[in-house]
């Protein structure tokens, strides 16, 4: 079966998980599903990735990809636009946040909408994917910015487009600034696998230096096929970085993420970050503390390698920024919550909850 009938073929109502995987819903995943009236964000799991799920509640698999009651309960901290890039973008799909590198996002479908997603409000959305007009102006703005040294690809998923598009896409840049770096932000290895085929990898190799930041977020996620998956993009010379996000009820503990960061680095995946979580909207049953968060990171520390150890880094709310985590940028806990620093030196708060 091609990874298009697999796409087609993902879980996209509640009916379908019951009916045909004799998944059992819990309470909060039923009254997700039956407030689905309100405005809620899409809902799409490939039949791969929820083979995966191993027990009937508490599992770091069903934890991303069922959605559950909770995401309906917005915080008062909580945001429609949680890193505040309204302000940095060039048009709909670019955003120029720093100075030598853009995000690109490509299309708006995902294979599996993660229910931890802070893009929520443009993933899943009606935007869809990007129009030759679209890729015209991004190559003409990358073309007439020399400070841009790299392009990230993203979405959505950039890989859920099909391999011609996205030759298109990727010739469209390089032939405006041959000297571009690429990279491809994508959960495709992880919950797609069989999507990356032999005509994905020989296109992608002809864009070199390009890189894909994938998103294992637990050891269970690591199975055969998307170790091939990886292999595949690794051989054919793309490097392969790993973005965790720091997730409640899915890797909060010290045991979990060095299991799965030993398990990355045995694939030849680079934990690159490792993210605490953006104050998207009803996404706060994810979160955890950045005093646990914190605490955790000292643990590892002690007990990993520099090679498989990430960067533990935030993306400030109101749009700080990326910063990473660690003493020259962490000032005290307020009464407005924690005190960060950006790269600026400029203070903004994120909420202890
Ligand atoms: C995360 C991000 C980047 C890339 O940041 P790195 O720290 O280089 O990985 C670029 N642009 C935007 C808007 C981002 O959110």
């Amino acid at each position: 079966m091609g990874w298009k009938q697999e796409l087609s073929e993902a879980y996209r109502t509640p009916g379908e998980l019951i009916s045909q995987n004799g998944i059992e819903l819990t309470e909060s995943e039923e009254l997700f599903f039956k407030k689905t009236e309100q405005n809620y964000f899409s809902f799409s799991v490939p039949r791969y990735y929820l083979s995966l799920i191993e027990n009937r509640t508490i599992d770091p698999v069903r934890r991303q990809c069922i959605p559950s009651v909770e995401e309906f309960s917005v915080k008062p901290w909580e945001l429609d636009d949680p890193l505040g890039e309204e302000k940095y973008k060039v048009s709909d799909r670019l955003i120029h946040r720093y100075r030598d590198r853009v995000l690109f996002l490509v299309t708006d479908t995902c294979a599996m909408y993660c229910r931890h997603c802070f893009r929520r409000n443009f993933a899943g959305g009606k935007r869809d994917v990007v129009t030759a007009q679209e890729l015209k102006t991004a190559a003409e703005y990358i073309s007439e910015h020399r400070e841009v040294v790299e392009v990230i690809l993203s979405g959505g998923d950039p890989l859920t487009l099909e391999t011609a598009v996205l030759d298109r896409i990727l010739s469209a840049l390089k032939k405006a600034r041959e000297d571009i770096v690429i990279r491809v932000g994508t959960r495709i290895p992880v919950v797609l696998p069989s999507r990356i085929d032999a005509a994905l990898t020989d296109t992608l190799k002809r864009y070199s230096p390009l890189f894909v930041m994938t998103q294992f977020n637990h050891k269970n996620e690591i199975t055969g096929r998307s170790s091939t998956a990886c292999s595949m993009l690794i051989d054919a010379g793309i490097p392969v970085l790993n973005q965790a996000v720091l997730l409640k009820g899915v890797n909060d503990t010290t045991e979990d993420l060095e299991n799965l960061f030993h398990a990355l680095i045995r694939l030849r995946i680079k934990p690159y970050y490792l993210f605490q979580g953006d104050l998207a909207a009803g996404t706060s049953h994810f979160r955890v503390s950045l005093q646990k968060g914190l605490a955790l990171m000292r643990e590892l520390r002690e007990r990993l390698s520099g090679l498989s150890l990430p960067v533990y880094a935030v993306d400030l709310p109101g749009g700080g920024g990326k910063i990473p985590l660690n003493g020259d940028y962490i000032g005290s806990l307020t009464d407005k919550g924690w005190e960060l620093k950006n790269a600026e030196g400029k203070i903004f708060y994120y909420p202890e909850e």
